[in-house]
């Protein structure tokens, strides 16, 4: 509908970014632009309302920037998830693959409650990987996962297929 193209309008593809013959899709148009910026925050937090989210994880860097307005639309706390070695307290870590070689994320372990059912938030979803680490770090903490809400799906990376069992059942949003 109408707030999809204006979504897809504000999104703007850079060639051979961050490597040749990779086409990077930059936000900060849309970013820039308080309607977009806004209609894209109520969808977000309009599918954590829908999935019943008691909390919102933000993945580094783009999801803080989508993530914490979405919590406070939606009435609900933001807890970061960070790479490795940036927040202060204990953490649980999670390893996970890249192209080449590996990397590595982090949460607050007290910011998750088993009480907690979690919406992750991010801005692309590509192949998957950052994702299902994530998922599997808010299980780990002890909390549920409420479903993984992104703006954008690069689907010729296969990331949904790869998900399909680290998501066991909970939604994946794409808007
Ligand atoms: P994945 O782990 O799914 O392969 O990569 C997803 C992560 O990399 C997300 O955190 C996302 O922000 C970033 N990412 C990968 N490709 C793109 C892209 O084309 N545009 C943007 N904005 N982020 C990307």
């Amino acid at each position: 509908g109408g707030a999809q193209e204006l979504l897809l309008s504000r999104i703007r593809d850079v060639p051979d970014y961050p490597q040749p013959g990779v086409v990077f899709k930059d936000i900060t148009p849309l970013l820039a632009d308080p309607e977009a910026f806004s209609v894209l925050t109520e969808a977000l937090a309009e599918v954590c309302v829908r999935h019943g989210a008691t909390k919102v994880v933000g993945l580094e860097a783009r999801g803080f920037i989508l993530g914490a307005p979405v919590a406070v639309r939606a009435g609900l706390g933001f807890i970061p998830i960070r790479k490795a070695g940036k927040l202060p307290g204990a953490t649980l870590s999670q390893a996970y693959a890249l192209e080449y070689g590996t990397a590595e994320i982090e949460v607050h372990a007290e910011d998750l409650t088993p009480d907690d059912r979690v919406m992750v938030i991010d801005d692309v979803l590509a192949t998957g990987g950052t994702a299902a680490a994530a998922m599997e770090l808010i299980r780990r903490g002890g909390a549920d996962v409420a479903g993984l809400a992104v703006l954008m799906e690069l689907g010729f990376l296969g990331g949904r297929a790869r998900l399909e069992p680290t998501l066991a059942g909970a939604p994946l949003e794409a808007l």
